[in-house]
């Protein structure tokens, strides 16, 4: 056999696999068991798992061993993660993708996680038009290149009290979805040309509404950050679906509905 033959078939290995591997990789990540500390950490920590059917129970367990198979966690300001942050992490992102032949957020690879809330610089413009640097503390922040920033304390208040409506980590993972159309604005991928027509015409009468009741001061259930951009609409309105379904299918069906079918769940049956 001629050297340059050999060359050509190691090449050829070698590549077969690099194809290979991931996929060998993934499958092997799946058929390990769920570790009995991570049920733990999803009773203590993700209290609507519980009120969850059998089904979607076991899809979340195979999901969460898929997300954190895949993706890369750092702790900022000191802290140390660890499986607790990990799990409880995951089954937030991972309860947004159940019932859907997905990858795990496919463009996501870090998620960066601070002790609690978080400076940022952010520009400001101040009275006189003058645009100046401020810092700002956050919970969390969705980056559409491929990063997450959660703040733990808040990630797992937000989980904990999973029926005030407000939830960090569901917020974030909802942009990360926003994202994967290739731009933040409120519509996430959708199966067809209706459907975006559908979720068009019902999330821009729901969004102008919710800005007049924020100019008016009126009460509302659906927090009214959501009134500052459509993406935040989208991201705000995912924390009441999943924490307060029975009051948003009574108080904005259309709404509901939409969410119903794009989320592919039905939280109002688990409560
Ligand atoms: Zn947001």
């Amino acid at each position: 056999m001629s050297l340059s033959l050999v060359l050509m078939m190691g090449i050829v290995l070698a590549a077969l696999l690099a194809w290979l591997w991931p996929a060998y990789r993934r499958r092997q990540a799946l058929q390990e068991p769920f570790p009995a500390e991570w049920r733990r950490i999803l009773a203590k920590n993700f209290p609507v798992y519980r009120r969850m059917p059998a089904d979607l129970q076991l899809q979340l367990r195979q999901r969460i061993k898929l997300f954190l198979h895949q993706k890369q966690f750092t702790g900022c300001a000191g802290l140390t993660i660890n499986d607790e942050m990990r799990v409880t992490i995951a089954a937030s992102a991972c309860l947004l993708i159940l019932n859907r032949a997905t990858d795990v957020y496919a463009g996501l690879h870090y998620i960066l996680v601070y002790p609690n809330a978080f400076l940022v610089e952010q520009e400001e413009v101040d009275g006189s038009g003058l645009v100046r640097m401020q810092a700002k503390g956050l919970l969390g922040q969705s980056w559409s290149n491929g990063k997450i920033i959660l703040s733990w304390e808040d990630v797992l208040k937000g989980n904990r009290e999973f029926t005030d409506g407000s939830n960090v980590a569901l917020h974030e993972f909802a942009h990360q979805l926003d994202h994967e159309t290739g731009s933040t604005n409120g519509v996430p991928v959708l199966a067809n040309a209706e459907k975006y027509a559908q979720w068009s015409a019902v999330f821009s009468t729901e969004f102008e509404a919710l800005r007049h009741a924020a100019l008016q001061g009126d009460p509302t259930l659906i927090n009214t950050y959501g009134a500052t951009a459509p993406a935040e609409f989208f991201a705000v309105v995912t924390e009441v679906f999943f924490e307060q379904p029975q009051q948003l299918a009574a108080q904005h069906p259309a709404l509901f509905e939409q969410l119903k079918a794009y989320y592919r769940v039905d939280p109002s049956d688990w409560l």
